[in-house]
């Protein structure tokens, strides 16, 4: 069988020894497999993303031992495949403008009748406030707004699907509750735990949601190895799978790396830095050993 995987950090830090984990067990998959572990750089957001850390994640992974094929596939040059989906996506009228700050969100979702805010995995779960702006109107009618962000009508889009039995993944490692094998869920289940996401950000032109989604598919991955933190996130990519009739991977959710106190190792920990190491002269095996391969 194929097996396709792929390593996908944004160039906006260091590697630190999180991502080498990650990238570790995706690479070693890759080849007791005898399949590919392909990289991509995630660098829609323009105004974090930086040449020098992009030049550094080659520089480190090399240095860990690692090969993939060249080119790159880098997000910042599949912006015309991102709008060309969203284009596609906003013709169904599955897709309204919304033009709310974190602070409104907060506002909507803190009235006293309203409880406590859920949350889903992009954080507090939208109210739709916007979409009920828009409810009379038939927006496919009107070019979409290219400078504001755009939601996802997740319960129009949900009836339009006929076959429920795509709504499901194979999880080949486990989620945070341990949760393996195949993962199903249903459209009331997705409404009431994810709520209308955001897909693509203002002034970004897409989202991490619709890149991912319709990057994996561009690069035929079959297994996507990437940290349990994003487990949650994989029910709304199964959906955008669905919506835009792509296939859907099997995932393999690793645990993620801890601190001797066992507290997770933050995104954006320095400390931790790839680089860093390096420069204390450390061996790839020594990185190894302190993520625990
Ligand atoms: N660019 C994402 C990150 O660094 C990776 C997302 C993914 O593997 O799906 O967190
Ligand atoms: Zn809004």
């Amino acid at each position: 069988m194929t097996f396709i995987t792929r390593f996908a950090p944004s160039p906006t830090g260091p590697l630190h020894l999180g991502h080498a984990y990650s990238a570790m067990i995706a690479s070693d998959m890759a080849t007791a497999e005898c399949g590919q572990f392909l990289l991509r750089i995630e660098d829609i957001d323009q105004s974090r993303s930086r040449q020098h850390w992009e030049d550094q994640i080659y520089d480190d992974l090399a240095w860990l031992g690692m090969n993939w094929p060249r080119p790159v596939m880098r997000q910042s040059d599949r912006m015309a495949v991102y709008d060309a989906a969203l284009n596609h996506l906003w013709a169904q009228g599955f897709l309204y403008p919304c033009t709310c700050n974190r602070k409104d969100i907060a506002a909507a979702t803190s009235a006293p009748q309203e409880g406590a805010p859920l949350h889903g995995p992009d954080g507090i779960i939208y109210p739709g406030t916007c979409r009920k702006l828009h409810a009379d109107k038939d927006l496919t009618q009107h070019p979409r707004p290219k400078h504001e962000a755009v939601r996802l009508d997740i319960s129009k889009a949900c009836q339009a699907i006929h076959d429920s039995s795509r709504f499901q993944f194979t999880e080949l490692c486990s989620g945070p509750d341990g949760e393996t094998g195949t993962i199903a869920f249903t459209p009331d289940e997705l409404e009431a735990t994810v709520g209308d996401v955001v897909l693509s950000r203002r002034d970004m032109g897409t989202s991490y949601h619709l890149s991912v989604v319709l990057d994996d598919a561009a690069q035929l991955i079959t297994q996507v190895v990437r940290g349990q933190d994003l487990f949650e996130a994989t029910r709304i990519h199964v959906l955008l799978q669905v919506l835009l009739d792509l296939p859907t991977p099997a995932y393999f959710h690793h645990d993620l790396v801890r601190d001797d106190a066992g507290k997770r190792l933050a995104k954006r920990d320095d400390a931790r830095a790839i680089s860093k190491y390096r420069a204390e002269g450390a061996s790839p095996a020594d990185i190894r050993r302190l993520v625990g391969l």
